[in-house]
């Protein structure tokens, strides 16, 4: 309800400004013995626009202060008070005048940038507002109290004091916010500096709870005193009292309760000053530094906020905790900029997606850049490396183009012909297995007792056992396998566990070593050597990815007409076939190959990961390829080739995955972050489109091979590239969105 009030006073300033200038007038008009204001209202040649902006945009304390004063002195003399009988009302004006709140919303007005002004304000109100309106039912019934005291100076106090309460309250909801939206959207100046931290003020301002509960019920008895007050004893005791008054001071002007009565007015006036004193000395200052000096936002670098916590001794928020506030609010505001880091990567919070979650868009880009750490350290400055686009790529009857970072000239333009070879009939693909290992080496005493380990683990009822531990370390990393080789009193341990969008390195390892952890109460004297003992096996050429898999199990067939073959391709069917099996078959079994039963597989992995932010180095492994062709259709005149791929080890989470350019072109393939429906989903299709733009490729190479055109066209494209552009040198950068 405030907020929507503030909303108003913001958008109408001139309409509750006029109003309440409009309402103002009518009092002055009322009462002509009014003088006050003609002392106080300057000549209209007196005002220069430029003091009257600064000191409003500077001092709204001071603002509200002077129109209240005029209000409540013009609101006291509609009434009928005598306001020449106020002069030393303004001591007691000051000690109830509340400027921090004014201070409160002016800073709340310049927490945002310049368009959020209006909506700031309304904010503000929004959070000011229901205390403030507390606060003053309070005080006007604890005040007025003193109307009822009989003594005559101290009643006028706090009947000009309850007004003056009232009439600030009315000039902070209406005028006040009108006229600070008004001056602050003319004001030039204000540009785009963020002076204050709006969630901390509204932190700061949050009410509590106990003691607004204590207002309620001190307003709800004090209103009950004044009723019983008001209805009772005006009509039945004040005529007494005033008589009794009027007598002594007609009668016994100098006996000794004369003499108390003009001492109690003095101890009333200095009871307000010293209360003034006190109020300005203590509790006002920290007002008036804001007021003056507004603090910056402190820059907070992730070493300087590691500092600063350790300083503080912050109890951090768990991750968990993050979360929890992440989903109630759908926002991150209200956390740590550590806090939002360790949240990247989480459902759909990502590097890219910061400015979705937090409103100041400058904090967006500092907690992206504390991520960069992430990945690299000691960062001097990045390697743009040129990124194309091959495609379209008809998968599974979608249209996909394809991301490739390259130097090598050729390849994007061979596979972007691959893709045009497939075009018609499309590429059909399938994932077949998924699962990411960590294979670590353990110790036994003897071969007795690794041979006796090796039975427990292999056990159905114990991998149960194994399982609980492992998959409690992760949301989606789940064991799937334990594969167990012995060599002496060594045991090798492989595990393999889906791990959803993610590569799964770390979460495996993660897993692994909670899986340790479980049998190794069963084997108190296992030693473990290390999480890795190569029977991953990460990053190296083994036989074991290639007959058992790694990561993505995936593999593509694809159709090409004999035309396409003869007019795209630029050879035949049957040149294909025999070459494929003379290089990528038998040419490899000569090598001694390990899964490079390919022609150029490493090419297209390469080229699509270093775009998609997979890890570089698991190229050994994921490149693994066999490719066949054969002669297809009613009579053979027609292309068949498979592509299968056993060990691809791609994710859409985690990793370089989060990066802006990365995280982009994960987009572009409509895989990026985590599948929140079935988690797994995008890493799957992004192993697929590798499998498929691979086909692609292969096709592409082999009928250039076959043709006898590869050497003219890597001529052609590696040797005559001019990196020049209008004669400057040309790169191109793939910015985040
Ligand atoms: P990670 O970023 O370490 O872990 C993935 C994180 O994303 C986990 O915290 C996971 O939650 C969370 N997540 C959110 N949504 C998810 C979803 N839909 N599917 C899966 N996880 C989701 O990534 P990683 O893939 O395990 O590791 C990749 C990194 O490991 C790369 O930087 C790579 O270079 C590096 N690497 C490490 C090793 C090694 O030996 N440790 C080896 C090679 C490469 P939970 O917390 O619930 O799991």
């Amino acid at each position: 309800m405030y907020r929507l009030h503030g909303e108003f006073c913001a958008n109408h300033p001139w309409e509750v400004i006029v109003a309440t200038l409009t309402l103002g007038t009518c009092l002055f008009t009322i009462d002509s013995k009014f003088y006050l204001l003609s002392h106080a209202r300057p000549e209209p040649g007196d005002i220069n626009i430029d003091t009257v902006v600064m000191t409003l945009v500077r001092f709204p304390g001071i603002f509200t202060v002077i129109s209240s004063f005029i209000f409540s002195s013009s609101a006291i003399s509609c009434f009928g008070g005598d306001v020449s009988d106020v002069k030393d009302a303004l001591f007691c004006f000051l000690l109830l005048i509340d400027l921090s709140k004014a201070t409160k919303l002016a800073q709340f007005a310049l927490s945002g940038e310049r368009h959020q002004i209006k909506a700031n304000i309304a904010r503000g109100l929004g959070v000011l507002g229901p205390s403030l309106t507390l606060d003053t039912i309070v005080e006007t019934l604890l005040i007025s109290v003193g109307t009822l005291s009989g003594i005559r100076r101290l009643e006028l106090l706090c009947y000009f004091a309850s007004v003056s309460v009232i009439v600030n309250y009315i000039v902070f909801m209406s005028f006040y916010p009108a006229c600070l939206s008004l001056v602050l959207e003319l004001y030039d100046n204000f540009g785009s500096k963020i002076p204050w931290d709006f969630n901390k003020i509204s932190e700061d301002e949050k009410p509590n709870p106990v003691i607004q509960r204590v207002k309620i019920i001190m307003s709800a008895g004090l209103a009950i005193v004044h009723l019983q007050n008001r209805w009772t004893d005006k009509e039945e005791n004040m005529p007494l009292i005033i008589e009794e008054y009027n007598n002594e001071m007609k009668d016994s002007p100098s006996s000794y309760f004369h003499y108390f009565r003009v001492s109690a007015d003095q101890i009333v006036v200095f009871i307000l000053l010293v209360a003034l004193t006190v109020k300005f000395m203590f509790f006002e200052e920290e007002d008036f530094v804001t007021d003056t000096e507004p603090k910056p936002v402190p820059v907070k670098s992730k070493k300087l906020e590691k500092i600063a916590a350790v300083e503080e001794n912050r109890e951090g928020r768990s991750k968990e905790e993050c979360l929890d506030i992440f989903k109630r609010d759908n926002a991150l505001d209200i956390l740590h900029d550590d806090e939002i880091e360790s949240l990247i990567g989480v459902g759909s919070v990502s590097s890219h997606t910061l400015e979705k979650y937090v409103e100041d868009k400058e904090r967006a880009v500092k907690i992206r850049r504390i991520v960069y750490g992430a990945c690299c350290e000691n960062v001097i400055g990045y390697v743009p490396v040129p990124l194309g686009i091959a495609g379209p790529l008809n998968l599974d009857g979608e249209t996909i183009q394809v991301p490739m970072a390259t130097t090598e000239g050729c390849l994007v333009a061979s596979t972007n012909r691959g893709c045009r070879a497939v075009a018609a009939r499309g590429v059909i693909s399938r994932l077949v297995d998924d699962g990411m290992t960590r294979g670590p080496v353990v110790r036994f005493e003897n071969i007795d007792k690794s041979a006796a380990a090796l039975k427990w683990i292999n056990d159905p009822h114990n991998f149960d056992r194994i399982k609980n531990s492992f998959d409690s370390t992760s949301r989606f990393a789940k064991l799937t396998k334990v594969q167990v080789k012995i060599a002496g009193r060594l045991l090798y341990i492989r595990f393999v566990a889906t791990t959803g969008d993610a590569m799964g390195m770390n979460m495996v390892s993660k897993g692994t070593e909670a899986a340790l952890n479980r049998i190794q109460q069963n084997f108190p004297d296992m030693e473990i050597l290390s999480l890795s003992g190569n029977y991953c096996a990460d990053k190296k050429a083994t036989a074991v990815n290639w007959i058992e898999g790694r990561g993505k199990y995936v593999v593509c067939e694809a159709v090409i007409a004999a035309e396409d073959v003869r007019t795209i391709l630029k050879t035949s069917v049957a040149a294909m076939v025999d070459l494929n099996i003379s290089k990528n078959l038998i040419g490899s079994a000569v090598a001694g190959s390990i899964g490079g039963f390919n022609a150029h597989a490493a090419n297209i992995v390469t080229a699509v990961y270093i775009a998609t932010g997979q890890d570089p180095a698991q190229v050994v492994t994921s490149a693994n390829c066999i490719t066949l062709m054969e002669p297809t259709g009613s009579t053979n005149e027609d292309l068949y080739i498979s592509v299968t791929m056993p060990s691809v080890e791609v994710g859409t989470v985690g990793g370089g995955t989060q990066l802006p350019a990365q995280s982009s072109c994960l987009e572009l393939l409509d895989v990026q972050g985590s599948n929140r429906l079935q988690p797994g989903r995008n890493a799957g299709k992004l192993a697929r489109i590798i499998c498929a733009t691979v086909l692609a490729g292969e096709l592409s190479l082999m009928a250039a091979l076959a043709s006898g055109h590869l050497v003219r066209s890597h001529l052609k494209h590696n040797r005559s590239a001019q990196f020049t552009f209008n004669d400057r040198p040309f790169s191109v950068t793939l910015h985040s969105k």
